[in-house]
């Protein structure tokens, strides 16, 4: 006997997000908080993923601090940097110094990811119009007239039907709701693919970010009881790396970073390391009427300065400084839409460009065996402590730093009511 299909549940929302990453998470969260019902739907059943950014810079942790959060948030378990270290070719190399910040935290917050959302989630939910769906995945768009008007999902029991004044796709960089929509990308080019791994930390080891030599490079993220690590290749040669067997593999480890030898063959085959695929892209436009994309759906950023979340944040935050009054008002248009791209493109393509240089200085030997030295730019670099500030600032808080504008509402509610 043929099952007839369930009708989908319908819901409604002011504004309806799709993706519960760092984007969409706080997006939402600030929306609520000014007073706005906002539904995030996400895939998945929690936040546990591995291998996920967990540099939580300097301009996350003022967004933090700007929403009277900071404190609490410092109480989850993580690590604090303020200095980035790195050996290039045996030569040892400052890369940031966050000392020097003018910012609330002068260091860089190490959480893994999962902390980091259910701590934004637990906040959120304080808020009665912060509505959080898990397992629930977006699987198209309701379109009207040529404007988005909703979106169409899915959960383990019930298909979903959403209306809402705004969809966000907040949907990762492989975003659903971006390719429904249209919306074309724009490839900048990445040179370099990353192999993660995990490996245990001992007390005495170094403290260092980055080992690069003779071709070979390899980040280290503190976490706590173990290095969360990316052996970084140049792109597309990760299977050559693998057809040359894990051995081979665990051998180039060490021969970068001696101090991990007793420690490699904790990498047992190669179902221990991940193959990050590094991109780096970004919309060309961004929106459409009744649609808006931000974080890693409008524009994927290379690994390079950890700083894919903290963009993410700051398009969250202008997003909801720029929506908040026409969403109450419900009175959304395309101009609102276009000035949030033009205030984030900005600083994305600025960012990317970095990224792209610092990519050329640090890595522009991958592949090759020959002994490396730090190239010049970064060898001058060293000995003035300007453009270390200068490179420090613009990773770790930005080159538009974004500012919490939106209000507290059901904080100004109760003193009033006090
Ligand atoms: C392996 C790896 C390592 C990284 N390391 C770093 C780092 O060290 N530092 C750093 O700053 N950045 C890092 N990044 C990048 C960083 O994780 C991202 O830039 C950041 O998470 C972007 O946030 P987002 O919210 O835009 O997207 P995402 O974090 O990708 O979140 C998107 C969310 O949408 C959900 N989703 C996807 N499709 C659907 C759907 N159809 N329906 C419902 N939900 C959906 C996903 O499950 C996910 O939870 C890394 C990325 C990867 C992949």
């Amino acid at each position: 006997m043929e099952v007839a299909p369930s009708l989908p549940e319908q819901l409604q929302s002011r504004c309806c997000i799709a993706g519960g990453g760092p984007a969409g998470i706080m997006l939402g969260f600030l929306l609520a908080r000014a007073g706005i019902d906002v539904l995030v739907l996400e895939k998945h059943a929690d936040f546990l993923r591995d291998f996920r950014g967990d540099t939580v810079h300097p301009s996350t942790l003022e967004t933090m601090h700007e929403l009277g959060l900071l404190e609490e948030f410092l109480k989850r378990p993580h690590q604090e940097i303020s200095q980035v270290r790195a050996r290039i070719g045996g030569e040892p190399v400052l890369l940031g110094n966050m000392s020097y910040l003018r910012t609330q935290c002068r260091f860089m917050a190490l959480m893994p990811q999962w902390d980091f959302l259910n701590f934004l989630g637990e906040q959120g939910r304080r808020y009665p119009t912060f509505h959080l769906r898990m397992q629930a995945e977006v699987t198209g768009l309701i379109e009207e007239n040529g404007r988005i008007v909703g979106i169409r999902g899915s959960t383990p029991t019930i298909p979903l039907e959403v209306r809402a004044d705004l969809v966000v796709g907040a949907d990762g960089r492989n975003s659903l709701v971006r390719d429904c929509a249209g919306l074309t990308m724009e490839n900048v080019g990445a040179s370099m693919d990353a192999l993660q791994l995990r490996l245990s930390k001992r007390a005495d080891d170094p403290t260092l970010f980055l080992y690069t030599d003779r071709g070979k490079s390899i980040v280290t993220i503190d976490r706590g009881d173990y290095w969360h690590c990316g052996f970084v290749v140049p792109k597309g040669t990760a299977e050559q790396m693998q057809a040359r067997g894990v051995e081979d593999f665990r051998a180039a480890i060490v021969e970068i970073a001696p101090f991990l030898r007793d420690r490699v063959a904790e990498v047992r085959d190669w179902d221990d390391v991940k193959l990050l695929t590094v991109r780096a892209d970004r919309l060309r436009k961004w929106y459409r009427p009744g649609l808006l994309c931000i974080g890693d759906a409008a524009h994927a950023m290379s690994p390079v300065g950890g700083v894919g979340i903290n963009l993410a944040i700051q398009d969250a935050v202008a997003a909801a400084n720029m929506l908040a009054e026409p969403l109450r008002q419900s009175g959304v248009n395309v101009g609102h839409l276009a000035k949030i791209q033009r205030r984030r493109a900005f600083p994305t393509r600025l960012t990317q460009r970095m990224q792209g240089v610092i990519q050329k200085q640090v890595w522009r030997g991958l592949g090759n065996s020959e002994p490396t030295r730090p190239p010049w730019p970064l060898r001058l670099l060293e000995r003035t402590t300007l453009p270390c500030r200068m490179r420090t600032r613009f990773i770790a808080v930005g080159f538009r730093p974004e500012h919490v504008k939106t209000p507290d509402v059901y904080r100004v509610q109760s003193k009033a009511n006090s």
